[in-house]
């Protein structure tokens, strides 16, 4: 996809902090952190949110067997941590490329549910 920042990470066109990689996913540290620990989990495959995964796809199967993987490298699989993907307007989806954020590192306070 053209002038998607999130393909032109996950083709290696912009550099970023990266923290794992395998055929399917890569994920790197946000720029504008909000917790200590705060990767984005992305597809490399252009998806613009969850809402274009099929029925048959596994590629949230695929995110999930990262975020385990990073959670363990990042030491925060004791302490917990939240995983987040906003989709759309309302959610404040800002590129739209899905990903998923893990925001960990410290006690993450108020929730929506
Ligand atoms: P969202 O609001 O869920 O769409 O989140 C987009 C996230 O991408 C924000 O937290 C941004 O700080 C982050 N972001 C945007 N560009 C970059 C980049 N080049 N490298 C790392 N994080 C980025
Ligand atoms: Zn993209």
């Amino acid at each position: 996809m053209e002038d998607c920042i999130f393909c032109k990470i996950a083709n290696g066109e912009i550099g970023t902090d990266k923290v794992y990689e395998d055929e399917f996913v890569t994920a790197f540290r946000d720029l504008n952190p909000q917790a200590p620990v705060h990767i984005l989990v992305v597809p490399k495959k252009h998806y613009s949110n969850v809402l274009e995964v099929k029925e048959n796809d596994d590629i949230i199967a695929k995110i999930y067997g990262a975020i385990n993987k990073i959670a363990k490298q990042e030491n925060i699989d004791q302490s917990g941590f939240r995983v987040i993907n906003n989709c759309g307007k309302d959610a404040g989806q800002t590129v739209m490329h899905m990903h998923f954020h893990i925001i960990a590192g410290r006690a993450l306070g108020d929730k929506i549910v």
